[in-house]
C-alpha cells in the first residue's frame, strides 16, 4: 500500500523506489489471487495476470460490472466467462490512483469450492432422504455412519449402531464361506452385490439387496466401506405369492397341472436313481355334475374344496394331491414298494369319497370316485406318458361302471383286485373264527416217539374250503393282519397244550411260527407273557420258530428281543435253515436252542451227494454250537436212515404224519402209548 501511495504522490522516483516497484510488479504477477484497480466507473486501470485468468479475458481499460463499495467481508459475484459460469469472491479498498479516486480489488476464483459445496449438500440430502439404508464402516468394519433409512429398516438408531461391528446385523443364515467370498470379491474388485439375510433389532430376519463398495482416497488408500441396502421382504413376499398363484388351483389351493408335472419330473428322477416305484392316480368324481346341477355352482365349489382337503389329509406328506380342473384330481404316490400299494390307496380314496358329504347349507350330497392308475416305470417313464396312461385307465374304470380303480394294465388290475378281495375275506376270517390250527408231529429220530408238534395255521373258508398258509401269510404280513393272526395261533396252541398236559398226556414241546413282521413290530414279549399266564402253559414247553430274514434285519435289535424272550424261558428255533444266508458262525450271535434244516436239503437225499454232505456238516456244526437239530420234510425211509446215521435229533415229515387237526394229533399221541 505504501509503495502505491508513494507512486501516486507523483514524487520523482529514487533508486530505492524503482527497486521496490519492480519487486511489487513481481509480487503482483506471482500472487494467485487477482488484483485490480478500477476507477469509480468500474473501468480497469490496472490488473495482474491472475485477475485476467479469473475473468478469462483482457481487462485493462474495459468496464467491469462489479460493486465497488468497500466492505471488510468478502462479497461474491458471478463470473461470465467463455469457459462457462463461475464464482469469485472479492474485497475492495478505495485508493488514489494517478490523482483520481480509485479502488483496488482483490479477487479470488471460488468456482471449485462452490461446486464442491453444492455437491456435498446434494450428497448429504441424498444420504438422508434415500429409502435405501446406508452404512459406512471403517476398515475394521466398525460402523461410523448410518442414515435415517438404516434406522427405518433395521430399527437400530444411529447412536446404537455407531461404533458397533457391522456384524450387528448378521442373521446367522449364511455360513462363513458366504462372507469369505463376499469380502474376497470386495478385496478383488472393490465391490460386492447380492441378496443377503439380515436381522432387525427385534430379531426378525429379512432379505435385503446389499451392495458394498470399498472407498479409496486420492492417494489410492482404502479408507472405508459403504454398504447400501434395500429391504426386499415385500418384494419377496409378492414374488412368492405370484409363484404360488402360478402353481396352484385358486379354488382348492392344491398344486395345479404345472406343479404336478414338475413334481412328477423330480419324482421320476429320484425313483430312477434309487430304483423305486411310483404311482400316479387320476381321480374323477362320479355324479359331481348332478351336485352342480341341482344345488348350484357354489355348492359344487364347496364340495371340490372338501374333497381336496379330504384327499390331502389321508395321504403321507411326501405324496402330492393336485386338482387338474373340473372334478379331476390326481395323487402322486412316491416310493411305493409294490403295485398293490397304489390299489390300496385308490380303494381308500374311493371309500372315503363315497361317504355322504355335508355342505354348509345343511344339505347332504353323495358322490363317488373312479380312479385310473399308472405306474413308473412299468407304464411310462415321462410325466406326460404317466398322465396319459392314468387317464386311459380312468376312462376304462368309468366305462366299467364307476366307483372303481383300474391300472393301466389289465393284469395288474386283476391281481390287485384279487388281493384286496382276499384281504377283506381274511379280516372277516379272523373275526368269524375261520382259522384253524393243525399240528405236525416232531419225532425223535432214534426212539421214533413223538416229542412235540409244530402248530401250522389253516383257513377254513366257507366257500373255498381249506386254504394253506402260503396263500395268505405274505398278504397278512403286508397288511399287518399277521399280528392278530399270530396272536391267535399262539393263544390257541398254548390253550390246546395245556389241555393235553391236564389230560395226562406225556409233556410235549409245541412250536409256533413267528413271522418277521410280528417279531420286529409287535411287543411279542408282552403278548407271550400274557398268553402263558392266561393259559397256564409252561414257558419251557413253548418253542418259537423264527426265520433268518427276521433276525438279519436290524440285527442288534433282534438280539435284544431274543434275549428278552429267552429270559421268559421259552425255547427259540431257527426255521428253514439253509434257505437264507445260512452262516453257522453268524448263529453264535443269537441265543437259540434249535435249528430246523430246510426241506430242500432233505429232498434229494440220498440222490445228491452234495446235499448229503451239507446236511451232515450242518448237523455236526449245529451240535458244536449246542443246538438241537430237526430235519424238515422227511418223506422216505432212506432220508430217515441217513439222518439217524448223522446223529440228527428230530424230524418232521409226511413219513410220520402231515399236519393234522388237534383231535387227530391226540389220537397219534395216544396210539404210541
Ligand atoms: P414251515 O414253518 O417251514 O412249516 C413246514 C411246512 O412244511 C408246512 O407247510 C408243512 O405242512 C410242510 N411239510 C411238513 N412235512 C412235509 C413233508 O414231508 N413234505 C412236504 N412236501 N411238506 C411238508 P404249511 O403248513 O403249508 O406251512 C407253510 C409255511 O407257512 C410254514 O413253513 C410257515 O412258514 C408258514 N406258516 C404256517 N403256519 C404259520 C403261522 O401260524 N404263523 C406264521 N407266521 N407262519 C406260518
Ligand atoms: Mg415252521
Ligand atoms: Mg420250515
Amino acid at each position: 500500500m505504501l509503495l502505491i501511495r508513494l507512486l501516486s504522490d507523483g514524487l520523482p522516483p529514487t533508486n530505492q523506489m524503482t527497486a521496490a516497484l519492480t519487486n511489487l510488479d513481481l509480487i503482483l504477477e506471482t500472487i494467485t489471487d487477482g488484483i485490480l484497480v478500477v476507477d469509480d466507473q468500474g473501468t480497469v486501470l490496472f490488473s495482474n495476470n491472475s485477475a485476467e485468468q479469473i475473468f478469462d479475458r483482457k481487462l485493462l481499460n474495459t468496464k467491469l460490472a462489479i460493486p465497488i463499495s468497500p466492505s471488510s467481508v468478502p462479497q461474491e459475484i458471478n463470473l461470465i466467462r467463455r469457459s462457462g459460469l463461475g464464482w469469485a469472491e472479492f474485497r475492495s479498498t478505495p485508493i488514489e490512483w494517478e490523482n483520481q479516486q480509485a479502488y483496488v480489488i482483490g479477487i479470488r476464483d471460488i468456482t471449485e469450492r462452490k461446486l464442491s459445496d453444492e455437491r456435498l449438500l446434494q450428497a448429504a440430502t441424498v444420504f438422508e432422504s434415500t429409502r435405501e439404508g446406508v452404512m459406512i464402516t471403517d476398515l475394521k468394519r466398525c460402523i461410523t455412519r448410518v442414515n435415517r433409512a438404516f434406522t427405518d429398516i433395521t430399527s437400530y438408531t444411529e447412536a446404537e449402531a455407531i461404533g458397533k461391528s457391522a456384524s450387528l446385523l448378521s442373521s446367522g443364515r449364511h455360513d462363513a464361506a458366504f462372507y469369505a467370498e463376499m469380502w474376497s470379491s470386495i478385496a478383488l474388485t472393490g465391490h460386492w452385490q447380492g441378496e443377503i439375510w439380515n436381522r432387525r433389532k427385534c430379531g426378525e430376519v429379512y432379505p435385503e439387496l446389499l451392495s458394498i463398495s470399498a472407498v479409496i482416497n486420492k492417494a489410492g488408500e482404502l479408507t472405508h466401506y459403504v454398504g447400501v441396502f434395500a429391504d426386499i421382504s415385500q418384494l419377496k413376499a409378492t414374488e412368492s405369492r405370484l409363484d404360488f398363484l402360478a402353481h396352484h388351483d385358486p379354488l382348492t389351493s392344491l398344486p395345479n397341472r404345472l406343479l404336478l408335472l414338475s413334481r412328477l419330473d423330480h419324482a421320476i428322477e429320484i425313483s430312477l436313481r434309487d430304483n423305486k416305484m411310483l404311482a400316479l392316480l387320476m381321480i374323477d368324481l362320479d355324479r359331481f355334475k348332478d351336485v352342480n346341477d341341482s344345488f348350484g355352482h357354489l355348492a359344487g365349489d364347496e364340495l371340490l374344496q372338501l374333497v381336496g382337503q379330504q384327499l390331502k389329509s389321508r395321504l403321507r406328506s411326501i405324496d402330492t394331491v393336485c386338482r387338474l380342473g373340473g372334478d379331476e384330481f390326481t395323487v402322486l404316490l412316491e416310493d411305493i414298494s409294490q403295485p398293490e400299494d397304489a390299489a390300496r390307496v385308490a380303494n381308500e380314496i374311493i371309500n372315503a369319497i363315497s361317504e355322504p358329504w355335508l355342505l354348509l347349507s345343511g344339505k347332504e350330497v353323495r358322490i363317488g370316485a373312479s380312479i385310473g392308475i399308472s405306474l413308473f416305470p412299468d407304464h411310462g417313464t415321462t410325466p406326460v406318458e404317466l398322465l396319459q396312461q392314468a387317464d386311459t385307465a380312468l376312462y376304462q374304470a368309468k366305462a366299467e361302471g364307476r366307483g372303481r380303480f383300474k391300472y393301466f394294465s389289465e393284469e395288474l388290475t386283476r391281481s390287485a383286485r384279487a388281493r384286496m378281495e382276499l384281504e377283506v375275506r381274511l379280516r372277516r376270517a379272523i373275526t368269524h373264527g375261520e382259522l384253524r390250527t393243525y399240528y405236525q408231529p416232531q419225532v425223535d429220530v432214534h426212539s421214533g416217539r413223538i416229542v412235540g408238534a409244530e402248530a401250522l395255521i389253516r383257513w377254513q373258508d366257507p366257500v373255498h374250503g381249506l386254504i394253506p398258509p402260503l396263500r395268505f401269510i405274505a398278504l397278512a404280513e403286508e397288511t399287518g393282519l399277521i399280528t392278530p393272526i399270530g396272536n391267535w395261533i399262539l393263544n390257541e396252541t398254548c390253550r390246546q397244550g395245556k389241555i393235553w398236559l391236564d389230560a395226562g398226556l406225556p409233556p410235549l414241546s409245541l412250536a409256533v411260527n413267528i413271522s418277521p413282521n410280528q417279531f420286529m413290530n409287535s411287543n411279542l414279549e408282552e403278548i407271550i407273557t400274557g398268553i402263558l399266564a392266561e393259559t397256564g402253559f409252561p414257558a419251557e414247553r413253548l418253542e418259537l420258530e423264527l426265520t433268518e430274514s427276521a433276525l438279519m434285519q436290524r440285527e442288534a435289535e433282534a438280539i435284544e428281543i431274543l434275549n428278552r424272550l429267552n429270559a421268559l424261558g421259552v425255547r427259540l428255533a431257527l426255521d428253514d435253515f439253509g434257505k437264507g444266508y445260512s452262516s453257522l458262525a453268524y448263529l453264535k450271535l443269537f441265543p437259540l436252542h434249535a435249528l430246523k434244516i430246510d426241506k430242500s436239503f432233505i429232498d434229494d437225499i440220498p440222490h445228491h451227494q452234495d446235499d448229503m454232505e451239507i446236511t451232515a456238516a450242518i448237523i455236526a456244526m449245529a451240535h458244536t454250537l449246542r443246538l438241537k437239530v430237526l430235519a424238515e420234510g422227511v418223506e422216505t425211509q432212506a432220508q430217515l436212515e441217513f439222518l439217524q446215521t448223522q446223529g440228527c435229533d428230530l424230524y418232521q415229515g409226511y413219513i410220520s404224519s402231515p399236519p393234522v387237526p388237534a383231535e387227530q394229533f391226540e389220537k397219534l399221541l395216544r396210539a404210541q402209548g
